[in-house]
C-alpha cells in the first residue's frame, strides 16, 4: 500500500490563521501621528523600518521588538526630546496588540477541523512565545494542533530540526503559510511542500519572490482549497 506522501502539515499562525499585520498597521498610523511634527509619515517608517531591520537580531520577532523599535525611532527623530507622554502612548499601543482579540481568516477553522482528522498538524511560528500562546489559546484551535513550534526565525535549518523532532522527511512535509519568504522558500530548499496562501498584506521585511514553476510549490486564494489541495498532491 503506497503511504500517504504528505505525513505532516505545518501551517504558519500570523496572517495565515489570524489577522496580524492589521494591527501592527494601526500602531504604526498611531506613531506617525504622535510624531508628526517631527518627521514626514513616509520619513517616519523609512526610520522605522531601519531600526526595526537594525534590532532584528537582538529582539527576534513579535509586537515587543516592534515597540522598543518604536520607542528607539521616536528618540532618534526628535533628537532625544521625545515627550514621556508619547512613550507612555507607544507603551499602550503595544499593550492593545498584545490584548486584541484573536480574528480568525475565513475558512481556517474549518480547514484546520478537516485537515487535523486525519494529518498531524504542526503550528510552525515566529514572534513572542508568551503572545503566540496567547493567541493560539484564544483561537480555540490549540486542540487541533499536534505540536507547536515557536522558533526564533524560520530557516531551512530550523525547519530541518522541527520536521526532524516530528520524524518526518521534509520530502514529506507540507508548509502552508502567507509569507514566501518565511513559510514557503525555506521549505521548498529542503525537499518540502509549500502553500502560499497570500494575505492583502505584507511586512516590508518579510517579502519575496515566489518561484517560478516549481513543482512543489501551491498557491491559493484563501484557506477553503486546502483540504482539495493536500487531496491532489496524495494522489500525484
Ligand atoms: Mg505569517
Amino acid at each position: 500500500m503506497p503511504r500517504h506522501p504528505i505525513d505532516l502539515i505545518g501551517f504558519d499562525a500570523d496572517d495565515t490563521l489570524w489577522q496580524n499585520e492589521a494591527y501592527f498597521r494601526l500602531s504604526q498610523a498611531r506613531f506617525s501621528d504622535l510624531l508628526k511634527d517631527h518627521a514626514e509619515t513616509d520619513d517616519l517608517a523609512a526610520r522605522l523600518l531601519q531600526v526595526e531591520k537594525r534590532n532584528l537580531g537582538r529582539y527576534g520577532f513579535g509586537v515587543k521588538g516592534f515597540v522598543l523599535s518604536m520607542i528607539e525611532t521616536a528618540i532618534e527623530v526628535t533628537q532625544g526630546r521625545v515627550p514621556a507622554p508619547v512613550i507612555a502612548e507607544l507603551l499602550a499601543a503595544g499593550r492593545e496588540m498584545l490584548e486584541q482579540p484573536i480574528e480568525l481568516l475565513p475558512h481556517v477553522q474549518s480547514t484546520v477541523e478537516t485537515l487535523a482528522a486525519d494529518h498531524p498538524l504542526v503550528l510552525i511560528t515566529k514572534g513572542d512565545l508568551l503572545d503566540q500562546e496567547r493567541k493560539l489559546a484564544q483561537s480555540g484551535l490549540g486542540g487541533l494542533f499536534a505540536g507547536v513550534e515557536i522558533l526564533s526565525d524560520k530557516t531551512p535549518q530550523t525547519y530541518s530540526q522541527v520536521f526532524d523532532r516530528h520524524g518526518t522527511p521534509p520530502d514529506r512535509a507540507m508548509m502552508v503559510g502567507n509569507s514566501l519568504k518565511s513559510d514557503i522558500l525555506p521549505v521548498l530548499s529542503l525537499g518540502g511542500t509549500g502553500v502560499h496562501v497570500p494575505h492583502g498584506l505584507s511586512w516590508a521585511l518579510d517579502l519575496a519572490d515566489p518561484p517560478e514553476g516549481h513543482p512543489r510549490f501551491h498557491q491559493l486564494d484563501s484557506m477553503a482549497g486546502l483540504a482539495d489541495l493536500v487531496k491532489t498532491v496524495a494522489d500525484t
